[in-house]
């Protein structure tokens, strides 16, 4: 380990609570993660110290939060290597951030009888706003399947391809199963028959380094509140020749360069896609969490995770009667699984009233449930303030509770 775990957790002051009167320990970050308090301390600065609407003041106050709400733009191109700035969209989150997509390159690029495709193990924000784009538009979308084991079946890309693909959205890293998917190789395919590529790194940016030069991608969508960020706060990067294409998603103040009642023109990237007062307070948050993992290095945090994601893969593994969903060779800090016949919400409630905190449940991908043949699974989602004491107590408390429903 690269970095001291104990001071590290000193900065997440929810680690300190008590639930039912035990320690509470937080397994549930792919959910939503905990907040430092760097990210506490920027918000609680701008609320207590600054307020003035961005963009929309001569006075001092609207200029310190319109520098620092375009100082985060620069943070999130450099995060993720974008081009240029003005490709980065400041959205609530990751499912607005699709909305957006599906709404506005939908209008552009999207006619009757072409299709999306997605895949098998999409979270529902990657595939309910390509369903409705598809029933406004009388497209179709297409589904890759997924192996029993939990991987894309990319042997089958080509036989979805025609010439009616207008684009394909997947996710980095799955929810559910933990799957790191070859997007680098996706993205090569697609763009081979001119096809542009969304990428859901909801679960993904707060795992590894993301380059969206590197891969290629014609956008790519995430959350600030699972980057250890606020809640509120996504970004969508678009490449520039898609973005000026598409028509505004929401329309209101600032996304317009001059409105009259004959007719109105819009502003230049990014604002175009940023109607109303933004959320400055929290793009501040999100600017303060980047800060954050950047200082901790996300090599650094890659590396830790991998290694509490083998640790306890391998200790849940030799339990009686489990069963890991979703074993794919590439995985992040994620593990699925379900034990014997008891029902994962069962199993949930007994694990919070030991004072552990899992997600049970769907875990919105009900179609990825449908495929597996399963209700839902309990998720244990490690992130790097997790320790290998804590998963030897979790292992012990499933254990216990196997006992007790058996
Ligand atoms: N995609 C994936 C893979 C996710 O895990 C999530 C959140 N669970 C989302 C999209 C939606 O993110 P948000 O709710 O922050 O918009």
């Amino acid at each position: 380990m690269s970095f001291d775990i104990h001071s590290i957790r000193k900065d997440f002051p929810i680690l300190e609570q008590q639930v039912y009167g035990k320690p509470y320990t937080y397994f549930d970050s792919a959910a939503t993660a905990l907040r430092p308090l760097q990210v506490l301390q920027a918000m609680e600065k701008i609320f207590r110290e600054f307020n003035g609407n961005p963009h929309r003041g001569a006075h001092y106050m609207s200029n310190q939060t319109t520098l620092a709400y375009e100082a985060v733009r620069d943070q999130v191109q450099h995060f993720i290597n974008a081009p240029s700035r003005e490709e980065i969209i400041f959205t609530k989150g990751t499912t607005e951030s699709i909305n957006l997509v599906a709404y506005s390159f939908g209008e552009a690029f999207v006619s009757e009888g072409d299709e999306i495709i997605i895949s098998e193990m999409e979270h529902h924000a990657n595939i309910v706003p390509w369903q409705m784009l598809a029933q406004r538009k009388k497209a179709v979308v297409k589904v890759l399947p997924i192996s029993d084991r939990g991987e894309l079946m990319l042997e089958k890309l080509d036989e979805l391809i025609t010439e009616r693909t207008k684009l394909m959205a997947f996710n980095l890293v799955s929810n559910v199963l933990g799957t790191i998917n070859p997007i680098k190789t996706i993205i090569e395919k697609a763009h081979h028959h001119n096809i542009p590529v969304l990428v859901d790194g909801a679960q993904g940016v707060q795992h590894g380094n993301v380059d969206v030069q590197d891969l290629d991608c014609d956008f790519f969508v995430f959350s600030g509140h699972k980057l250890y960020g606020p809640t509120g706060v996504g970004c969508l990067y678009g490449k520039r020749k898609w973005l000026d294409a598409m028509p505004p998603f929401l329309g209101g103040g600032e996304m317009i360069e001059k409105v009259s009642f004959s007719g109105t023109t819009f502003n230049a990237l990014p604002y175009k896609f940023e109607a109303g007062t933004p959320n400055f307070t929290e793009v501040i948050g999100l600017g303060a969490a980047i800060d954050y993992v950047q200082q901790i290095g996300l090599t650094n945090i890659a590396a830790y995770e991998h290694e509490l994601l083998e640790y306890a893969t391998e200790k849940l593994r030799t339990m009686k009667g489990m069963r890991i969903i979703g074993e794919a060779e590439n995985k992040a800090s994620v593990i699925s699984f379900l034990v014997g016949q008891i029902h994962p919400y069962d199993m949930g409630m007994f694990l919070d009233k030991m004072g552990f905190a899992l997600r049970t449940g769907h875990h919105c991908a009900q179609p990825l449930m449908d495929r597996l043949g399963i209700p839902g699974t309990v998720r244990l989602s490690l992130a790097f303030y997790n320790t290998k004491e804590e998963i030897d107590q979790v292992v012990k408390a499933i254990e216990k509770t196997v006992e007790l429903l058996s």
